[in-house]
């Protein structure tokens, strides 16, 4: 017979209200007595209120919420996001020449058992077309601001791989509705206090208005406060600045010249001298933000980046926010777990955020101990945890570490010393080879080893295999796939639906 439980989450921003609502459902809350599931959300302390770009994990995660495809997309202003193009990570502009690349979430076409990444590698380099180009159809209709499905087709499914650009305050209000359907108290109060017992455990947070709150498990969802991991349990944060050195950004938000201008269906990633500037097209407005480094460029600089890149003519309000990119080596202590920033946070660059959201609260989900000690899997969790974090700075670090641009901030990144041995080592092994699914471990990565492909090959990375040529007889049926590919792409855009038509669509199907 399995005992009384209950779990207090701590904080009600994305990570809050993505927890509720998957232990909810993952428990079966509504039909379990012996579960209790409460949010503690204060109404005076806000959400960090940015992360607006999602991985395709999301759509298994909305789905198994049991949340409407239609509705969501029209709740949160959403769009549909099938990738991340790169401009001037590998150089800067010079003589109005650009380079430019793709991440498509879509795999390379891997059809009757051959994979084509060696026969690209053994193109000629002066005219063979980019990776992303030559492997995939999702260059094309992304390039053509083409969504990656029909309305009308599977919900969370299509032709196509994708995930989601969104209003970060809607998505946590979506969450929050649908967590409170299943079942899950929302307690509206601030916490001053968090009480230890003698044993070093939480014995419950002080809150104003509703007393002393008690649980047998609580989880720190308080943002970068982490009220109780970091402030009460003093678990430090291990920091990561000496491979990634973003810790600041300054955002805004941009209207559109008008209702109906086109719309990107990707996350644009634009290099500056010490970061990067991302730029999300939101249905009704484009979310922009310049990440930096502070180590390497000051505020105001940071701020005047912005503005060149949103326009001199267009005012903005800007919102600088710092962070220190790193993670808490032990995020479930005792009786405590932290998810979200309260677990650590590295940077904006591949939308991590939310990734490791969702890989930590399935964690929990399945290791829940229905009975016996509540902090049973803190070790296994943790190892877990830290691994998902430390894989996923090789992978950040990779889109920086072979930048040929000459300024201090990507010669420090360039810097070998600043590389991960566990990533050095990966680079010298890809000198010979591409990344295979054997690099990695996978409960511990949140990217496939063709993300590094992307990456890699985006960059201009070079893997010789001129020298083993003969091990790759398959030259003729390979070069047949490229044109199909081609083929398949320009009849996909031709046949797909112009992004902003296709969020129109959704958006009159969720009226209805
Ligand atoms: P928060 O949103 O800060 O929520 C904290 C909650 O705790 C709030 O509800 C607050 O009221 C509550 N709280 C705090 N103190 C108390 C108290 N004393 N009493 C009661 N309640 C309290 N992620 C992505 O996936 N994609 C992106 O594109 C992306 N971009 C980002 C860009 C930047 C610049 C930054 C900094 C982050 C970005 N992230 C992104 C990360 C993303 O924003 C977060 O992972 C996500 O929003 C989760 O935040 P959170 O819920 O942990 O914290």
């Amino acid at each position: 017979m399995a005992e009384k439980r209950s779990i207090l989450i701590v904080g009600g921003g994305t990570a809050g209200w993505l927890t509720a609502a998957y232990l909810a459902r993952f428990l079966a809350l509504g039909r379990n007595p012996h579960l209790d599931i409460a949010v503690l959300e204060s109404p005076e302390i806000g959400t960090i209120g940015v992360g607006e770009g999602a991985f395709p994990t999301i759509r298994a995660t909305l789905q198994f919420l049991g949340i409407d495809e239609a509705r969501f997309v029209r709740a949160t202003t959403a769009t549909f996001k099938q990738g991340i193009r790169f401009n001037d990570w590998l150089h800067a502009p010079h003589d109005g020449g650009r380079h430019s690349y793709l991440h498509p979430f879509e795999a390379p076409l891997y059809a009757d058992g051959a994979g084509l990444v060696p026969y690209w590698l053994l193109q000629d380099e002066a005219t063979r077309p980019p990776f992303a180009e030559a492997v995939t159809i999702q260059n094309r209709v992304a390039e053509g601001r083409r969504g990656p499905k029909r309305l009308g087709e599977e919900a969370f499914g299509g032709p196509l791989s994708y995930a989601y650009h969104f209003d970060a305050h809607r998505l946590g209000e979506v969450l929050a509705e649908r967590a409170v359907e299943l079942g899950v108290r929302h307690i509206a109060d601030t916490f001053d206090a968090v009480a230890l017992t003698a044993d070093g455990q939480i014995d419950h947070v002080a809150t104003r208005a509703h007393g002393r709150l008690t649980a047998d498990l609580f989880v720190d969802c308080t943002g970068l406060r982490a009220g109780l991991i970091g402030g009460a349990l003093g678990e430090p944060l291990h920091s990561v600045r000496e491979h990634l050195f973003v810790d600041r950004a300054v955002a805004c938000k941009v209207p559109y010249a008008r209702p109906d201008a086109p719309l990107e269906s990707v996350t644009i990633a634009t290099a500056h001298e010490a970061g990067w500037t991302w730029d999300i097209g939101l249905a009704g407005a484009r979310g922009i933000g310049t990440v930096y480094s502070s180590m390497h460029l000051s505020d105001d600089r940071a701020s005047d980046i912005l503005q060149a890149y949103v326009g001199r003519d267009v005012p903005i309000e800007p919102r600088i926010l710092s962070f220190e990119p790193g993670y808490r080596a032990r995020s479930w202590i005792g009786n405590c777990v932290a998810v979200g920033l309260a677990a650590g946070f590295l940077e904006p660059l591949e939308s991590t955020g939310l990734v490791l959201i969702e890989a930590a609260v399935a964690m929990i989900a399945e290791l829940f101990p229905h009975n016996g000690p509540i902090d049973g899997p803190s070790a296994r969790y943790n190892r877990l945890m830290s691994g998902r974090f430390e894989t996923i700075v090789n992978f950040l670090k990779l889109h920086y570490c072979l930048s040929q641009r000459p300024e201090s901030f990507w010669r420090d990144h360039a810097d070998p010393t600043s590389i991960p041995p566990a990533l050095a080592e990966l680079l010298a092994q890809w000198r010979y080879r591409p990344p295979n699914r054997f690099d990695f471990t996978l409960d511990l990565e949140s990217f496939a080893f063709f993300n590094y492909q992307y990456i890699l090959y985006g960059m201009r990375f070079r893997t010789e295999l001129a020298r083993g040529r003969d091990e790759y007889p398959l030259g003729e049926e390979a070069e047949r796939l490229f044109a199909r590919i081609r083929a398949f792409g320009e009849h996909a855009v031709a046949d797909l639906p112009l992004h902003r038509a296709l969020i129109d669509e959704f958006v009159r199907a969720a009226r209805t």
